[in-house]
């Protein structure tokens, strides 16, 4: 049977999208951004916008942007604009075109300008605080501030004057001349400018002010002809100021607006475009605000925003996760607008999944034990051809070298065994993967009784080729030659957190107090010599054990280093 092709299932924000283009709206053009502030590294919950973002574009012929949402210089650096950069290309994607919102810095000075002179903007003296209190509450209008009334040509010099840095920070804001009593607070005369003596990445120390993000953020979109601006639930409420400013303004047909950008090569067509609100991804056993990724970094609760315990994507990448995982995982989970917490296992299945369709197969011991097989000559050598995949003969075969000295993983054995253990036991036969089956015949101890190595018999009928090869046993074991074996550190990860909801701290304990003792243990173990020339972020499985990758920085052939992805089964969702 032919395969389908794959159509993405619907959601609310496809079919506005399919609706739009079908009635012609915005021209028929879909133009999406993925606007990030560059105050931190990115996370899963980033993922999900940039995949809703880029894939929307993609599925109907259209542009998605990268833009820096960089008008709060106080917390943004230039390493996060790099690291977000690398991570959505790593993601999969490629923006049409990379902009910064102080790119807009004269703009959006022209467009307060333009609310003065309509009217529509004053200067007010209130200090912060004094405007906190004159805002109200939910239930009580707010009052009007006694610098509301200014005339327009007394707030055009004062704006001008807080633009040539004339007053204090914070003495000053420029505020829109809304309404004060609206049931909407956002709308209760809120602040464009405020006056902020930062040096900024971009711009330097040319502007004293800067932009508030309600504003800044609708007119960007607006000059970059975004028709549809996809984001989180919490701005439901700041929808109608985003249209507020958009109608005065009407950038499309106001080009003096828009020439300074004419001047410098960055003007596109300008659109009013419609926000669509959608909710975020939230994942359990972790937390996704940059805020407590910072923290954790600075406390040095790990070890670095690409720590491979952490959410970001450049830790997931560290850890070995797929970009193609990460995208399924969204993709699968969907755009709606409930708020709900996604658990971790669902990322992990896929994985999982995606992992077990591409990693060769590999062999490893992390816990080792010694096995030696007496019935074959101390020098014994030779090169069994595994299989490189189980389900996939693509991936070919390889020679293993196999010697009469092995590791096999020490709780493949059990001197006393349990029912239903079906490795090695005192007596007991287990197959060894691709060359026979071996008795254990003698159990080696030291002072203490514990057990140090063991001594068996391989039955030579029982060779691949030979008549007994088919002959059954329960159980089979992975094993590497200790002659051949290349040792490395391999680093053991689970969840960075011990409970579901970190983020909860009704208890009184913070997300701090929940760190799982046990989400990094390394050990030494040994390898098939094969790995030992794998790339840096080449992944594997390790037979029995897990999906396991190369470390992106710190693997090197001569001395290899892993990371432990996942391991082979879920084994969080049963525990109590
Ligand atoms: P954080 O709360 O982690 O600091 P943020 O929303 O402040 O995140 P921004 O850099 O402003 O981070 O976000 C860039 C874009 O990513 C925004 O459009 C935002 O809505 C989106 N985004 C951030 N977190 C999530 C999430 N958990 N799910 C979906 N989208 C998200
Ligand atoms: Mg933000």
């Amino acid at each position: 049977m032919a395969e389908q092709p794959a159509s993405p299932p619907q959601h609310f924000i496809r079919q506005i999208v399919a609706a739009d283009r079908a009635a012609g709206r915005h021209g028929g053009q879909v133009v999406t951004r993925f606007p990030p502030e560059p105050n931190g590294y990115l996370h899963l919950g980033h993922a999900k916008s940039i995949c809703l973002n880029f894939g929307i574009a993609a599925e109907n012929g259209g542009r998605c942007h990268l833009r820096f949402d960089d008008t709060n210089p106080a917390r943004e650096d230039p390493e996060y604009v790099q690291s977000i950069q690398d991570d959505v290309r790593w993601l999969g994607f490629a923006w049409d075109t990379l902009r910064h919102a102080s790119d807009y810095f004269e703009v959006f000075y022209l467009g307060a300008e333009k609310l003065i002179r309509m009217g529509l903007a004053y200067v007010d003296d209130l200090s912060a605080e004094q405007v906190r209190e004159y805002r109200g509450t939910l239930t009580s209008p707010g009052r009007e501030s006694p610098f509301r009334n200014r005339g327009i040509g007394e707030n055009l010099d004062l704006f001008r004057r807080m633009r040539a840095g004339e007053f204090a920070d914070g003495s000053r804001t420029l505020r829109a001349k809304i309404d004060m009593a609206a049931g909407n607070i956002n709308l209760r005369d809120p602040a464009i400018y405020r006056i902020r003596k930062l040096t900024h990445q971009n711009t330097g120390d040319a502007w004293p002010i800067y932009p508030m993000y309600d504003y800044a953020h609708c007119v960007s979109d607006a000059v970059e002809g975004i028709t549809h601006s996809l984001c989180t639930l919490e701005f439901e409420d700041h929808r109608p100021l985003y249209d507020w400013f958009l109608q005065q303004l009407d950038l499309p047909g106001d080009p003096t607006l828009t020439a300074p950008l004419r001047a410098r090569g960055l003007w596109l067509p300008p659109n009013t475009p419609q926000q669509i609100e959608f909710a975020r991804g939230n994942i359990s056993y972790t937390v996704m605000s940059k805020r407590k990724l910072l923290t954790l970094v600075q406390e040095r609760l790990v070890d670095g925003w690409d720590d491979p315990r952490m959410p970001t994507l450049s830790g997931l990448r560290r850890r070995g996760y797929t970009p193609e995982a990460i995208r399924t995982f969204w993709e699968r989970i969907g755009i709606s607008k409930q708020n709900s917490v996604i658990d971790l296992g669902v990322l992990e299945g896929c994985v999982r999944e995606d992992l077990d369709a591409r990693a060769p197969r590999r062999m490893a011991v992390l816990d080792p034990l010694q096995l030696v097989i007496t019935n074959l000559p101390p020098d014994h050598g030779e090169t069994p051809v595994l299989a490189n995949h189980p389900k996939d003969a693509a991936f070919g075969t390889r020679q293993v070298p196999f010697s009469a000295r092995l590791w096999i993983e020490r709780e493949d054995f059990m001197e006393r065994p349990l029912p239903g253990f079906h490795r090695l036991a005192p007596g007991g036969e287990v197959r060894l993967r691709g060359v026979g089956i071996v008795r254990c015949d003698e159990v080696l101890k030291d002072g203490a009784g514990s057990v140090t190595g063991l001594r068996g018999t391989l039955d030579p009928d029982s060779r691949p080729g030979r008549p007994g090869a088919e002959r059954k046993v329960k159980g089979t074991i992975h094993w590497v030659s200790a002659a051949h074996a290349v040792a490395a550190e391999v680093r053991l990860y689970d969840r960075l957190f011990d409970v579901p909801d970190p983020d909860d701290e009704s208890d009184g304990k913070t997300y701090r107090d929940h760190l799982n003792p046990l989400s990094c243990r390394v050990v030494r173990g040994f390898l098939e010599p094969m790995l030992a020339a794998a790339a840096a972020e080449e992944r594997f499985q390790f037979e029995r054990l897990g999906y396991f990758v190369a470390d992106r920085h710190q693997h090197a052939p001569g001395k290899p280093v892993f990371n432990r992805i996942v391991t082979l089964r879920d084994t969080w969702t049963h525990r109590a």
